[in-house]
């Protein structure tokens, strides 16, 4: 199975890493290729995200197989007891396999109708135990800092992208590099959009007021932070920023295949990551502080 989604990548051969030849031999003792032109050995995950893994090709798949199905999420931590490996290497695998459902969409702009909008993630404030030393969570000299926003621009009837940044008027470059000229933007009141006039065609809707008037409407975008909000809470209880934008990104990937069945699904992420080369960021990441 991985070699035949190897070969889709790589345009029908096992082609060599190392010299990028596609005459190899197939071992016949073990599951590995030998490149006739420079000696070199690799396997069907060599050069992908998976490169240097360590686990199984049976287990890989069952950790595709186990994270394709959950609906708002897989954590890490349950992965690790279904699959009986430690927690960091489920959850490095999560982040290689969310790095790969990005890629996706690494080159999609959007167009037609989008919605936009956005939501802040993480930098919960605990209250101090006794009412009198609780201080005003809302004001920016009693925040941690750690507080994330997600924005998402999201196409009726297309794809689903996402930005994270410290506040929805960060995002505005993002968004005129990636929705087309001619496309309707749908936004909330927020200022944070005004400067989008000058570019778009808007509709703006007052949710203070109502959630649709007929001309404009983002539920969309809320559907999807809805997802994000749900996984955050009920599935990994607590998103460290630095990952968030994973995350986000995975949720998006879930929203757009979510009437699926879980077998496309999972054929749709393997062949991702088999398609993703070996990962900058993650590749050899232990996780030193395990995320809270
Ligand atoms: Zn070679």
């Amino acid at each position: 199975m991985f070699v035949a989604m190897r070969r889709a990548a790589k345009g029908g051969a096992p082609n060599c890493p190392k010299c990028g030849s596609v005459d190899c031999y197939r071992c016949k003792s073990r599951r590995i290729f030998k490149c006739k032109a420079c000696t070199a050995q690799f396997s069907a995950t060599s050069g992908t995200i998976f490169a240097s893994r360590k686990l199984s090709y049976q287990d890989t798949l069952a950790a595709i197989a186990v994270f394709t199905n959950g609906a708002k999420g897989h954590s890490a931590l349950q992965m690790s007891r279904d699959l009986d490996v430690q927690y960091r290497t489920a959850f490095v695998l999560q982040l290689k396999l969310r790095e790969a459902m990005t890629s996706e969409v690494a080159n999609a702009t959007l167009s037609g109708t989008v919605e936009i909008d956005g939501a802040y993630f993480g930098g919960h404030i605990k209250p101090a135990n006794y009412k009198e030393d609780r201080k005003d969570r809302r004001l920016s000299e009693n925040q941690t800092g750690k507080r994330k926003c997600v924005v998402v621009m999201r196409q009726r009837g297309g794809r689903t992208l996402t930005v994270v940044g410290k506040s929805e008027l960060q995002a505005v470059p993002t968004i005129m590099e990636r929705v087309a000229a001619g496309t309707v933007i749908h936004a909330d009141e927020a200022a944070s959009w005004d400067s989008l006039h000058d570019h778009y065609e808007m509709r703006r809707i007052n949710h203070s007021v109502c959630y649709s008037d007929g001309q404009a409407c983002t539920n969309g975008a809320e559907s999807f932070f809805s997802r994000l909000r749900r996984a955050e809470i009920g599935t990994h209880h607590s998103i460290r920023k630095a990952y968030l934008d994973g995350y986000a990104a995975e949720m998006a990937w879930r929203e757009d295949h979510r009437r699926e069945s879980n077998g496309v699904q999972f054929i749709g992420i393997a062949k991702s990551a088999m398609q993703s080369p070996v990962s900058r960021q993650w590749k050899g990441y232990w996780p030193r502080h395990l995320p809270k």
